[in-house]
C-alpha cells in the first residue's frame, strides 16, 4: 500500500521526502476530520471551592470574595463559589454565607455552591445561591470512607435535596467522583460510573461532571469510561473534571473534547495542590482552547485577567502557581 502510494508521486523528489509529506498531510487531515473539537467550550471554575478547600492555609473571606470577583471579571461563565458543608468537616468553607453575600454577582455568571444535604441546601438558598451541586462517588469504598455510606445510600440522601431544588426552581449540577480510579479500590469499572451518572441525571441534575478525583486517568482509561457513560447519557449533559496528579489532565480533557464534551472544570492557578499533588488542572483548558475559538462566554475568557486572579490568590496563599501558562508568561 505504502509502496503504491509512493510510486504515485511525481518524479523529481526522493521517495522518502514525498512519503513523509504525504504522511504529514494525510494524518493531519484525518486527525481534523476524526477529532473535530467543539466550537464552544464552557469553563466551570471550581478554584474557590474545590481548590481552596484542599489548601491548608485558611484564606481570609475578603480574599475569597476578591478572587471570585476577579474570576468573573475575566469572563469565566460559571464559578463554584463555596460549599455549604459543616465547618467541622471543612473549616476553609466556614465563611460560606459571608462569601455568598459579599461577592459582586455579575449578570450572566452562575455561582453554584456545593450542598451535601438538605440543611446545606436550605442555608445556601437563604444566602442567595441560585444554583447548587451535589456529588456521588463511583467507588463504594471511597463513598464509605468519605461520607460514611454506600453509593446507593448517598444517592437516596440527595433525593430530598433534588425535591427541594425542584420546588425552588434551582438548577442542580451533579458530580461523580473517582471515575477512573479510587485511592482505596484502584480501578473503577466504567459501567459503575455510567450507572451513578445516569442516576444523578434521572434525579434531575442538568449536568454531570465526571471527576478524576485523584488524577490517575490516562487517555485510554478516559476513553473507556466516557464511552460507557455516553451510552447512557446525552453528551451535551456531560462535563469533565480532571485532576493533574500525573500530568495527564490536559490529554484527558482533549479526549473528552474529541468525544463531543464541551464543559470542562478548571481551577485557577491549579489551586488545591502543590507541585505534582492532587491539584486540579489549572487555566490550561482556557489556553488549550484559545486557538480554536475559545468559547467560554460570548466574548471568551480574558486570559491575562484570569492569570491576574491566579497571581492574586497565589500571593495570598504565599505559594507558587501550578499553572503552566502563568509560569511560561512569568505571572507567578
Ligand atoms: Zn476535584
Amino acid at each position: 500500500m505504502i509502496n503504491a502510494l509512493m510510486m504515485s508521486f511525481s518524479p523529481g523528489r526522493t521517495e522518502g521526502q514525498l512519503f513523509f509529506q504525504w504522511l504529514e498531510r494525510s494524518s493531519l487531515a484525518s486527525f481534523r476530520a476524526a477529532h473535530a473539537l467543539p466550537d464552544k467550550v464552557k469553563i466551570v471554575e471550581v478554584g474557590p471551592r474545590d481548590g481552596l478547600q484542599n489548601e491548608k492555609t485558611v484564606v481570609p473571606t475578603e480574599a475569597k470574595i476578591n478572587l471570585i470577583n476577579m474570576l468573573s471579571e475575566s469572563g469565566v461563565p460559571v464559578i463554584e463559589a463555596t460549599s455549604f458543608v459543616s465547618p467541622k468537616w471543612v473549616p476553609q468553607m466556614a465563611d460560606q454565607v459571608e462569601v455568598m453575600k459579599g461577592i459582586s454577582k455579575k449578570p450572566g455568571v452562575s455561582y453554584p455552591v456545593l450542598t451535601p444535604n438538605l440543611k446545606g441546601f436550605e442555608a445556601a438558598l437563604k444566602a442567595g445561591a441560585s444554583e447548587v451541586a451535589i456529588f456521588g462517588a463511583a467507588s463504594e469504598l471511597f463513598s464509605k470512607k468519605n461520607i460514611n455510606c454506600s453509593v446507593e445510600e448517598s444517592l437516596q440522601r440527595f433525593e430530598e435535596v433534588m425535591k427541594a431544588a425542584k420546588g425552588a426552581a434551582v438548577p442542580v449540577r451533579g458530580y461523580v467522583s473517582c471515575v477512573v480510579g479510587c485511592p482505596y479500590e484502584g480501578q473503577v469499572a466504567p459501567e459503575k460510573v455510567a450507572h451513578v451518572a445516569k442516576r444523578l441525571y434521572s434525579m434531575g441534575c442538568y449536568e454531570i461532571s465526571l471527576g478524576d478525583t485523584i488524577g490517575v486517568g490516562t487517555p485510554g482509561s478516559m476513553t473507556k469510561m466516557l464511552e460507557a457513560v455516553c451510552k447512557e447519557l446525552p453528551v451535551s449533559a456531560l462535563a469533565v473534571h480532571c485532576h493533574d496528579t500525573y500530568g495527564q489532565a490536559l490529554a484527558n480533557i482533549l479526549i473528552a473534547l474529541q468525544m463531543g464534551i464541551s464543559v470542562v472544570d478548571s481551577s485557577v492557578a491549579g489551586l488545591g495542590g502543590q507541585g505534582i499533588s492532587w491539584s486540579l488542572v489549572s487555566d490550561g483548558p482556557c489556553y488549550l482552547h484559545l486557538p480554536c475559538v475559545s468559547v467560554l462566554s460570548p466574548q471568551g475568557v480574558d486570559l491575562p485577567k484570569l492569570m491576574d486572579a491566579g497571581a492574586f490568590i497565589c500571593r495570598t496563599l504565599n505559594r507558587k502557581t501550578s499553572s503552566k501558562v502563568a509560569q511560561a508568561t512569568c505571572k507567578l
